[in-house]
């Protein structure tokens, strides 16, 4: 069992840890990046989503936009 592909559980512990490495730097790469992306108003607006209809500001527990009526749809909370 331990000779796996010819390989010994050393080199399989060093595989895995090149792995998990790899997909800890992706992970941090790839939200960097969704942090940066967004740019929202300077003003708080956590607390506000805009109307994929009319662009409004609008509340994210707005049922509704108020402006336009186009339903809005519930967020998904900002994981910080
Ligand atoms: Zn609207």
């Amino acid at each position: 069992m331990l000779a796996f592909f010819g390989m010994g559980p050393t080199e399989l512990v060093i595989i895995a840890g090149i792995g998990l490495l790899m997909v800890v730097v992706v992970v941090s790469v790839v939200m960097a990046a969704n942090k940066s992306s967004v740019a929202g108003p300077p003003h708080d607006s956590s607390q506000l989503t805009t109307c994929s209809a009319c662009g409004r500001s609008i509340s994210r527990a707005a049922a509704a936009c108020p402006q336009c009526g186009h339903p809005n749809p519930p967020q998904p909370p900002i994981r910080g």
